[in-house]
């Protein structure tokens, strides 16, 4: 009988690729997943530690988990950030937390293969594991992580602290990656890493998105190619020119955090108001361009005034979708060492007045997109309803980040669409974040993106 495994992965697109890493070494090895808990022989807690609440979520999550350590399950294995952060601090982590068999940083991953088998035998060569990394479940869409770690030091972050300086991988590794997750099933590439625009830096490659992108292009069954986590640093006019060419989607997650240049002086960004506002005006030029950006509300040293600045710029430049996180100080950063800490209810203020600014926005761009036709990649049946499909245009990216567009088959499809189907649908109303829509043609008859 195979061993059974038990999967629980935190946090952002980067764990979950790390998960899937994981994944794929342990069913390499006979492995199988259970969704039952109580019937794993053991349990992976795949963390994150990127902020304080991720933190408490990522122990809360372990505690729970420990108490099937009292039936089948024998083993349970916490990896990825929780333990990179503690890495100096591993014998209080351990002690802290003495139902964890094994910790594993974000760089020991391939180590789970005899963690979780509690093989003593040293495994002298391990598979890459990029190679034989698997998916939960059949998915539209897949992230590539094409580089780990970040070279930058904003003052807010803890991520260079957990993740270390920028690794990336090589391309022809990327594109052997993306080739078997085409064979998977897989529509939609996500790429993301730290910091995307500056991939390739570290081993040597001049314009390493450009050139990752032209070998990922050509790849037979994918058809979208999404850019997450670009900066404004590195932002070159090819790259900008690129965008929205061929599979690669005219969508770009670009977090600025900020506007106001003292607070983006003392968050360490080395970027001033006007290159970062030129950089935006330039990809606002991009045909059917739909941008995201993310900001930081509440950081030590915010005025009334800085609030002000940001929301009427957000207004000015009309943001298609927008995230705001509260600051929150992280131990080990410079920020997080401030005396000059925000209480929590003005942070939230801020928060839910910078936010109440962009649903308006968003409500306008939403009702703007009623009765345009547009193609949907079909992520699966929702959660919701399983009469109802749903999935996303090229505007939204994957995991309900920026919603979903739902699709009734009963009424719109002659023959239900499958996962990874690319259908043209008519969009007939439009919610705060979602979108609904009536499927117009035969899944292959659909081809463009706007
Ligand atoms: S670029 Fe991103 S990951 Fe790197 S330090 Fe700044 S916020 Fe953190």
């Amino acid at each position: 009988m195979n061993n059974k495994l038990y999967l629980i992965s935190l946090g952002c697109p980067k764990t979950r690729v790390d998960s899937e890493l994981m994944l794929g070494l342990l069913r390499n090895q006979g492995w199988t997943l259970t969704e039952e808990p109580e019937k794993a022989d053991a349990i992976l807690v795949s963390t994150c530690a990127f902020l304080q609440s991720s933190i408490e979520e990522s122990i809360d999550t372990i505690l729970e988990m420990a108490d099937y350590k009292q039936g089948r399950c024998k083993n349970l294995v916490v990896a990825g950030c929780l333990p990179s952060r503690y890495e100096k601090e591993m014998d209080e982590l351990k002690a802290a937390l003495p139902e964890v068999d094994t910790f594993l940083t974000t760089f020991q991953l391939p180590d789970i293969i005899h963690a979780i088998q509690l093989s003593k035998a040293p495994q002298a060569v391990y598979p890459d594991p990029f190679l034989l990394r698997d998916l939960v479940d059949r998915q539209s869409f897949a992230y590539l992580k094409i580089s780990e770690g970040c070279d930058r030091r904003c003052s807010f972050c803890a991520i260079p602290l957990i993740r270390g300086k920028q690794v990336s991988r090589p391309i022809d590794s990327l594109v052997t990656e993306a080739r078997m997750l085409a064979d998977k099933g897989v529509r939609e590439l996500v790429l993301v890493a730290q910091e995307l625009t500056h991939y390739g830096h570290d081993i040597g490659l001049e314009d390493g998105l450009l050139r990752l992108l032209d070998q990922l292009e050509p790849i037979p069954g994918i058809e979208w190619i999404r850019l997450m986590y670009t900066y404004p640093w590195n932002f070159t006019q090819p790259l900008i020119e690129r965008i929205g060419q061929g599979k690669i989607l005219p969508y770009v997650d670009i977090p600025l955090q900020h506007v106001s240049q003292h607070i983006l002086d003392d968050m360490r960004r080395s970027v001033r108001q006007e290159k970062q506002d030129a950089l935006l005006r330039r990809l606002r030029e991009i045909p059917g361009i739909v941008l995201r950006t993310s900001l930081i509300a509440g950081y030590p040293g915010e005025t009334e005034e800085d609030v002000d600045q940001l929301i009427q710029w957000i207004r000015e430049i009309q943001f298609d979708r927008l995230g705001v996180f509260e600051y929150s100080p992280e131990p080990g950063t410079p920020a997080g060492e401030r005396k000059d800490q925000l209480p929590d209810h003005v942070k939230a203020e801020r928060r839910d007045r910078i936010m109440a600014a962009q649903q308006e926005i968003q409500a306008a761009k939403m009702a703007e997109l009623i009765g345009r036709e547009l193609d949907v990649l079909v992520d699966g049946v929702s959660p919701e309803h399983e009469l109802v499909l749903q999935g996303r245009y090229y505007g939204q990216a994957p995991e309900g980040i920026d919603g979903q567009v739902y699709l009734s088959y009963e009424n719109t499809l002659k023959e239900p669409a499958q996962i990874g189907d690319i259908v043209r649908v008519r969009v007939s109303d439009a919610r705060e974040y979602d979108l609904l829509g009536d499927v117009l043609d035969d899944p292959d008859d659909a081809s463009d993106i706007s």
